[in-house]
């Protein structure tokens, strides 16, 4: 039986490259986003992971068709950029809602399936915005460490019923989600792209960003049977970032 995998924030970017990981290695996969995939080999459908209604109803419907939940994967994501003092409650609250409250909702629709079958893997997506300090990106960086302290919390909870919840932090990786970001820094800082561009790139070792792929193989994994002694785990695939 092919193992079954949910994956939020599916349409683009990390979300996408993922899902299309997963599915070349023999998973169904349900896609879940607020906008249409570009490319659509998945099952996809339509989900707000800030909206418990769509979340209750995409997880019955992913039930419904394919009988189990193995893994969920919670890629969903918004950023917001901003001095502290600029930013609006209801931003707060749309960040918190969707990353933090996003995984939280997804986490607690699926969780009853593992439990009935004995078992799965989540893994969500923090930041390094969640371990190091980042200028203007504060409240973004408070919903990815609370993704963290979530991960772990989680990992105790349901290590009973054979459920591994771990995460990953990624450095920065070449999407819509961080060209909008450099476009709005290069605009504030009165620079071009390219110079804001090079200057985020060098906070990576190698000097350049992940391609999405980079940061799927590491979804795969905490998801995958190799990673099976792995639970409580926040994975760092930042190019050295932290580590300087
Ligand atoms: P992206 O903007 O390219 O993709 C995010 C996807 O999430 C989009 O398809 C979007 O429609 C979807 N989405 C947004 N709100 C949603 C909602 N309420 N319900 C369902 N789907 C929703 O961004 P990305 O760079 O691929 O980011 C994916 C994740 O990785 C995010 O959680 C982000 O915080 C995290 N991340 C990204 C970077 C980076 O440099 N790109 C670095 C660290 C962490």
């Amino acid at each position: 039986m092919k193992k079954v995998v949910i994956v939020t924030g599916a349409a683009r970017g990390i979300g996408y490259a993922t899902s299309k990981i997963f599915s070349e290695r023999g998973y169904t996969v349900v896609a879940m986003d607020i906008i249409n995939p570009s490319k659509s080999e998945m099952d996809f459908i339509k989900c707000d992971v800030s909206d418990e209604n769509d979340v209750a109803n995409a997880v019955n419907y992913t039930v419904k068709k394919y009988s189990r939940i193995d893994a969920l994967v919670n890629v969903a994501g918004i950023v917001v950029v901003k001095p502290i003092e600029e930013t609006e409650w209801q931003e707060f609250i749309k960040v918190v809602s969707v990353n933090l409250g996003g995984t939280f909702l997804m986490i607690k629709h699926v969780v009853p399936i593992m439990k009935a079958q004995g078992g799965g893997t989540i893994v969500n997506t923090a930041s390094v915005s969640g371990h190091v300090g980042q200028i203007r990106h504060s409240i973004y960086g408070a919903t990815k460490g609370g993704i963290i302290s979530l991960t772990k919390s989680l990992a105790w909870e349901l290590a009973p019923y054979k459920i591994r919840v771990n995460s990953v932090s990624p450095g920065s990786v070449d999407t819509q989600m961080l060209r909008d970001d450099i476009t709005g820094e290069a605009k504030r800082m009165n620079m071009n792209f390219e110079d804001v561009k090079r200057m985020r790139e060098s906070e990576q070792a190698f000097q350049r960003w992940a391609d999405p792929k980079e940061i799927a193989e590491a979804i795969y994994f905490l998801s995958s049977d190799s990673s099976s002694f792995i639970t409580g785990t926040d994975l760092l695939v930042d190019c050295g970032w932290t580590a300087k």
